[in-house]
């Protein structure tokens, strides 16, 4: 599938090759950075479970991996998202990588990280596909970065609206006239 499936969408921002590219070289640096050792790889539902389970399958360790499901993104609640599904296992004494498609205001990630610093992991880092870092509000460690991305809306790989488009392999952005309505 290399076409628009929808005229609402503007442009490919992020092709599919790219974004092999970018799982590919993240997974061999996770690899080196955490032999010897292994981490848990958290995302959080739905949005994340794409780059996870590419990203996964690019890391040479022995590894487990959890999942979280969060309230819809409300901009205005500063962040705190109430966690509708939480993790499976304790993450005390684990090393953990929080998963993230990507990271705009950086308001829920901040939050999650919070929660998750309270059960006293080994180690917490964070890993994104994408960084809409002229976005941040607040300021966070992020370890491993995938591309950085200009303030559009965006879908495919995981990232939709309103429930659409996340099984679109490449990354887009939508026209000004769809997103402004989001
Ligand atoms: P933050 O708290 O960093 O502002 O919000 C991050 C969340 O907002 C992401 O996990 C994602 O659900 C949503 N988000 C931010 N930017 C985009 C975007 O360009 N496209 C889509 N589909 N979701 C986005």
């Amino acid at each position: 599938m290399t076409g628009f499936p929808d005229d609402r969408m503007e442009r490919i921002l992020l092709t599919e090759d790219q974004i092999a590219g970018a799982v590919s070289a993240l997974g061999s640096r996770i690899t080196a950075d955490y032999a010897g050792r292994d981490p848990v790889l958290i995302t959080v539902l739905k949005g994340g479970s794409f780059f996870l389970a590419d990203l996964v399958r690019a890391v040479e360790l022995p590894l487990t991996m959890d999942f979280m499901a969060i309230s819809a993104y409300r901009p205005q609640a500063a962040g705190a998202v109430a966690i509708t599904k939480d993790l499976a296992d304790p993450i005390e004494g684990r090393d953990v990588l929080m998963v993230e498609d990507i990271i705009d205001t950086g308001l829920t990630l901040n939050y999650l990280l919070k929660v998750l610093r309270q059960r006293k992991p080994a180690s917490l880092t964070v890993c994104t596909l994408l960084d809409k870092d002229v976005r941040r509000l607040v300021d966070l460690p992020i370890e491993y970065r995938g591309f950085s991305v200009p303030d559009r809306f965006l879908v495919g790989y995981g990232l939709d609206l309103d429930g659409l488009w996340r099984n679109v392999r490449y990354i887009a952005t939508l026209k000004d006239e769809v997103w402004e309505g989001t």
